[in-house]
């Protein structure tokens, strides 16, 4: 497939040559598919979304980043 973009999302997509795909974020960030469909794909979009990854939960979601950031503060002991 040719480079395409999500409506919903505002993503676009490149097929890598190898069944994969490099993503943009809309601001113009590149990402990963799976990141992009647990920050905006699987909470936000819907049938219109292109994102090949949409129905893969694997990659990264808020619920992750906020463990993350909770494990940190513990560490820098701010909380
Ligand atoms: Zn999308």
């Amino acid at each position: 497939m040719d480079c395409q973009k999500c409506n919903k999302c505002g993503a676009t997509f490149f097929p890598n040559g190898e069944g994969g795909y490099h993503l943009r974020w809309a601001t113009g960030k590149v990402g990963r598919a799976e990141g992009l469909a647990g920050l905006v794909c699987i909470p936000y979009g819907n049938d219109e979304c292109i994102n090949p990854m949409r129905h893969v939960a694997t990659g990264d979601t808020w619920a992750k980043r906020l463990a993350e950031l909770e494990r940190l503060e513990k560490r820098n002991g701010l909380s």
